[in-house]
């Protein structure tokens, strides 16, 4: 419990209606999208409407010894804003202005708090594009997007959340401001602390204001649903369509549990019976979105689909985008708790990597429904259970520390994109060697040496 001094302290710097601290509000903000329990309650929630504000905050917690957590919609799936240490939670939704589209320069400057999909619908009215298009969109801030690197539907094509953060203003531990990068694509001047900063998941600093470069809208988008009788073939088809060098804008995989799912919740006509989809997005210019698609379609028909279906409508197109989001709030539906992974292997070991998956899950007896951004060999398999059944949990844990071996062997990565937080602490050390260990650890220091910002993220128990 903070005490009453300093909460008036803290009302002083962001206004009375702008501190969080019934025990109500507490709870809520005890949690993410991560399957953690809560209990880790903070002391306090506190809405800044400024940098000036953020700034007051970080000295006061500086003064005071107090930890604080950045907090944008609170969508992440790696417990990366779950206060285990309680503190100030700042959440920065308050700050959610766009300062400027600018159509000669290609860039749009924003407030940590936009919603991503605003920015998209924002530059898009001006014929502009910000790629980056987590399957949380609608929900999610850009300022937890770059804190976490956010990734989506759109990778293939179009990169993700790094590729697109040209300038940053942050606000460091210590209260400072640092300014990085700027209005332009190139800038190589000393190291490239931007970069540095885009995923750093809330432990060296707060964002306060966000550069995004953009590109022109592409005129025109088409939609495939590509259905399989085997998830082998699915997969083939994904390594094939990449490997006759193209880039589709969305590639994604659905395996027969998540199909059943979403079909369940949404009723828009998945094929119940299929063992697996492809959700495929072509975009460019009409001549070639025209050629694109037809290509795309001719090599999906090399693998014995059930059926290749273009959507007819941009509304159709949409609706099956739709469907796909809402495949994890799907498959949440079937068991009380749902761990949503994050295993990424090059494209082209993708089959092994769901063999592997299909295997490990049949031998602990578990239920997983497999989807994600294959063109990105980036898997989620979704695994549901319920954590009251200690039994079962243990099978859980151990076919996770099975898949996440399997990924490695592959030469894939443990996180594509929800990054570390608190629920892969200990399995960074799987991944990157104690002499990357050492350099994560001595930036941290150099950025927070009181270890103020977010604590227990990312390292274990990380102290001064
Ligand atoms: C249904 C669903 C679908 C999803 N789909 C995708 C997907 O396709 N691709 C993907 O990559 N992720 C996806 N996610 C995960 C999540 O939406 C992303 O990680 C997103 O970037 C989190 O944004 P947020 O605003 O909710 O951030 P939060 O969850 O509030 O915070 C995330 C991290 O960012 C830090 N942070 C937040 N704001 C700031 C700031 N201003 N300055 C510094 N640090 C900050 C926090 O401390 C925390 O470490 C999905 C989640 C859900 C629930």
């Amino acid at each position: 419990m903070i005490k009453q001094n300093l909460l008036k302290k803290l009302e002083l710097i962001v206004g009375r209606e702008n501190v969080l601290s019934s025990p109500e509000d507490l709870v809520c903000y005890s949690y993410d999208a991560a399957p953690l329990s809560a209990g880790n309650l903070p002391d306090v929630v506190v809405l800044p409407g400024s940098t000036e504000e953020v700034v007051n905050l970080l000295h006061f917690a500086k003064a005071e010894g107090i930890k604080v957590v950045p907090r944008g919609a609170g969508t992440n799936l790696s417990g990366g804003t779950i206060p285990i240490e309680g503190g100030i939670i700042i959440q920065l939704t308050r700050m959610n202005r766009i300062l400027e589209v600018n159509s000669h320069d290609l860039i749009a400057t924003v407030e940590p708090g936009v919603i991503t999909s605003t920015i998209h619908s924002a530059v898009e009215q001006v014929g502009l594009f910000y790629p980056p298009d987590p399957a949380s969109a609608n929900v999610s801030t850009i300022g937890g997007n770059v804190a976490e690197c956010a990734g989506g539907l759109r990778g293939l094509r179009y990169g993700v959340t790094k590729d697109y953060v040209i300038g940053l203003e942050t606000v460091l531990a210590s209260g400072e401001v640092l300014v990085t990068g700027g209005r332009t694509v190139k800038n190589v001047v000393g190291y490239d602390l931007t970069k540095l900063m885009i995923g750093s998941e809330g432990t060296l600093g707060i964002f306060t204001k966000i550069i995004l470069k953009l590109i022109p809208l592409p005129e025109t988008k088409r939609t495939l649903l590509v259905t399989y009788p085997n998830f082998q073939d699915a997969a083939s088809s994904v390594s094939d369509i990449i490997a006759n060098r193209i880039l589709p804008t969305t590639l994604e995989f659905l395996d027969k549990v998540t199909i059943n799912c979403v079909e369940a919740h949404t009723h828009i006509g998945l094929p119940r019976d299929a063992e697996a989809i492809l959700l495929i997005e072509v975009d460019g210019s009409n001549w070639d979105v025209e050629r694109e698609a037809e290509k795309v379609a001719g090599i999906c028909s090399r693998y014995h689909p059930l059926e290749v279906k273009q959507a007819l409508t941009p509304a159709e197109g949409m609706s099956l985008t739709s469907a796909r989001r809402s495949a994890l709030a799907s498959l949440a539906r079937v068991q009380p708790t749902t761990i949503l992974e994050d295993v990424t292997v090059p494209p082209s070991r993708l089959t092994e990597m769901i063999s592997e998956i299909n295997r490990i899950v049949k031998r602990h007896d578990i239920q997983v429904g497999v989807f994600g951004h294959a063109g990105d060999g980036n898997l989620h398999p979704t695994f549901l259970t319920d954590e009251r059944d200690e039994e079962e949990m243990k099978r859980v844990e151990a076919a996770i520390e099975e898949m996440f071996e399997v990924t490695l062997k592959l030469g894939g990565t443990i996180s594509g994109e929800h990054g570390i937080g608190l629920t892969k602490v200990r399995f960074l050390p799987w991944e990157v060697k104690p002499s990357g260990l050492k350099a994560m650890k001595i930036i941290k220091e150099g950025f927070d040496p009181e270890n103020i910002l977010n604590p227990g993220k990312i390292f274990t128990r990380y102290s001064p």
